[in-house]
């Protein structure tokens, strides 16, 4: 923690200081190629929050490496947002672990050693790398390098983060940024802070921007991303100053609004089809968004499996369900079991969750084939524990001898029911969680 104290205090000094080992020299796209490499060797899981899916987050970070946007297509409904978030969390880590420079009060937080290299070897190139709040502060009006002040740059949320929810409201100017020509006249001072408000671009200079559902964006505000990736500077609105900047770009869109991308910026994105995870990590999923709900009640695990297999086996059939809908599905069942005073969830519990979901996806027109088709396709939850549990057959068949299932468990003795407790996983090996089991193959639901 002493260390942290003293990078603090050095977090801000003049450009004099800065000599050539302090000073980043790296592009953004290598930094976070940087930090990746170090993660790795580390054995650092980089994408913690999202099962499955190896080679999409292989490829994903592949791409970026190269410096080029991403655009993510698919349905896949969990993910992608998780995915955005662990690209900024890779580069994040890169600021707090390596000092990087910008020039103090820099709306695009450019890296200073463009700054240094003008004022020092008379480096052109570098000219173009500075902004004209820089140009104007520090080269056209000279101050020497004592009081030229640099600041460390660190990200966060709205500074190096940026994050962008489309739909067709979106004006350019919240991606461009606005030069206010109004609150010039009253300051009179072209450079000023307040007369330059950033936009989205300028908010992820040095880190990420991130697009959700580009395809809802309109078309002027596509249009405003391109100058952005195609040539790293933008043009804020009302304004003639080009801004140099560089980020990462990831966005996502949906099949279903994949044509809405107007083929310029498609043409200038990396597309990269993430498909469905398959049924052991829709699970892995389910059981996450399942916890810290407060529930408080066990889900046995082939409920849970049946369910999400049930969500894959009936989507398009009549309405499109997502994981999303395997979330909600089993977040229902469980309040359904909240409701029920069972410290267990029961197949009907399981049952209500699916209906639920599932005829709430249908809309006016496809509600009655809807519950048809769950009438007719709904699988049989006997066939699936059958498979998954051959013996319970047999110990059913003891149950079969009693009038009812209650007085059945009164006097069935425990040996009857543990072969079957013996085939389940070790955690599942509860009296409790083989009887709901039984009662889904004994018993049917209302
Ligand atoms: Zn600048």
């Amino acid at each position: 923690m002493s260390s942290m104290v003293r990078e603090k205090q050095s977090d801000i000094i003049p450009l004099s200081r800065l000599d050539v080992g302090l000073i980043c020299n790296k592009a953004l796209s290598v930094r976070f190629m940087t930090q990746l490499k170090s993660d790795l060797d580390a054995g650092k899981d980089v994408f913690p929050s999202i099962f499955g899916l190896d080679h999409v987050k292989r490829r994903l970070v592949e791409i970026l490496m190269t410096g080029h946007g991403v655009l993510l297509k698919g349905d896949f409904g969990v993910g992608k947002t998780h995915l955005s978030n662990a690209i900024f969390t890779i580069l994040r880590d890169y600021y707090q672990h390596n000092r990087v420079f910008t020039n103090k009060g820099c709306p695009v937080r450019e890296n200073t050693i463009h700054l240094y290299n003008y004022l020092n070897n008379n480096d052109v190139i570098a000219y173009d790398n500075i902004c004209p709040v820089c140009r104007h502060k520090y080269i056209e009006e000279f101050t020497d390098m004592d009081s030229i002040m640099t600041e460390r740059v660190y990200l966060s949320e709205g500074s190096g983060f940026a994050r962008v929810q489309g739909n067709e409201d979106i004006e350019p100017e919240r991606i461009l940024g606005m030069y206010h020509l109004h609150r010039y006249a009253e300051i009179g001072d072209p450079f000023d802070p307040r007369v330059l408000e950033p936009g989205k671009i300028a908010q992820s200079s040095g880190g990420v921007l991130f697009v959700d559902e580009l395809g809802l964006l309109n078309k002027e505000a596509q249009y405003a991303l391109i100058q952005g990736l195609q040539e790293k500077q933008f043009t804020p609105a009302n304004s003639r100053m080009t801004f140099p900047v560089d980020f990462l770009f990831v966005a996502t869109t949906n099949n279903i609004n994949e044509y809405q991308i107007h083929t310029a910026i498609n043409n200038r994105l990396v597309g990269l089809r993430v498909d469905r995870v398959g049924l052991d990590d829709e699970v892995r999923i389910v059981k996450k968004e399942l916890e810290g709900k407060g529930f408080n009640v066990d889900f046995p695990e082939l409920f849970l499996e049946f369910l999400v297999d049930t969500i894959q086996l009936l989507s398009d059939s009549t309405v499109y369900l997502g994981p999303r809908s395997s979330i909600r599905a089993s977040q229902i069942a469980a309040a359904s079991a909240v409701l029920e005073g069972r410290s267990v969830v029961s197949y009907c519990d399981v049952k209500e969750g699916l209906h639920t979901e599932i005829t709430g996806q249908a809309d006016e027109e496809t509600f009655s084939t809807c519950t048809e088709m769950l009438a007719k396709d709904f699988p049989s939850i006997r066939d699936f524990l059958l498979n998954r549990l051959p013996s319970i057959e047999n110990v059913a068949a003891y149950f079969d001898l009693f009038d009812d299932f209650d007085s059945a468990l009164e006097n069935v003795d425990s040996e009857v029911i543990s072969p079957l407790e013996e085939m389940l996983p070790e955690g599942e090996r509860k009296r409790s969680i083989v009887i709901s089991y039984l009662d889904a193959y004994v018993r049917t639901c209302p």
